[in-house]
């Protein structure tokens, strides 16, 4: 565990480097323009699963007054300890279908989406841009808005691994220690939950 949070480290030192500029002209080379049609959130168009970070619950909890249950729910995992109850790593926005914030293809949320809502067609791979399918790739995008961007994607890279250090730093393993059938293992320790409860949380 420490060697893998050391490698983590040295690869959060790299990601402190990136260069926003040259990711910036990269997004004007691909082109991007939001054109509102909502495909991302929908399930018809594929996986629209979005990963969520503990402190963006708390977020989209403060700004909606939804409780947490009713915001995210636990990644399915096949890891269970030897009591039988099930560990996983992640959560992910709930969903009925099309995200749950989805309505008349607006976001409920905007304002507080997930780092990978407001980054959404791209994502960095060892500090490198990658781009998803898209309806508004090939369209101009002023310096300015590519720069935004290219701020959001790193912010979000960084943020990424230092959830994954910090997660990997209070790691125990799988052991049957909570109330619940279920424990979530992120940035912030563990949380058991029963998964029939989830809205109640
Ligand atoms: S949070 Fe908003 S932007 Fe993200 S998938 Fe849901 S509706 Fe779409």
């Amino acid at each position: 565990m420490k060697r893998k949070i050391e490698q983590l480290k040295k690869v959060l030192n790299e990601a402190l480097q990136i260069d926003e500029n040259a990711i910036a002209d990269k997004i004007i080379y691909k082109g991007y323009k939001c054109v509102r049609c909502a495909k991302c959130c929908k399930a018809e168009s594929g996986d629209n699963t979005v990963s969520i970070f503990p402190f963006e619950i708390r977020r989209i909890s403060a700004k909606s007054g939804l409780k947490r249950g009713k915001i995210a729910i636990p990644t399915p995992s096949e890891d269970r300890d030897d009591a039988g109850n099930i560990h996983t790593f992640e959560w992910i926005l709930e969903k009925n279908g099309n995200c749950m914030f989805l309505d008349k293809d607006l976001c409920k949320i905007y304002g507080c989406r997930p780092y990978i809502c407001s980054t959404y067609p791209f994502y960095l791979v060892e500090g490198h841009l990658m781009v998803s399918e898209c309806e508004g790739l090939g369209s101009a995008i002023s310096k300015r808005e590519a720069l935004k961007m290219a701020g959001l994607l790193k912010n979000r890279y960084i943020t990424e691994i230092k959830e994954s250090i910090a997660l990997l730093e209070k790691f125990r393993g799988f052991i049957p220690s909570g109330r619940g059938d279920i424990c979530v293992h992120d940035s912030e320790g563990e949380h058991w939950l029963y998964m029939k409860d989830t809205d109640k949380i």
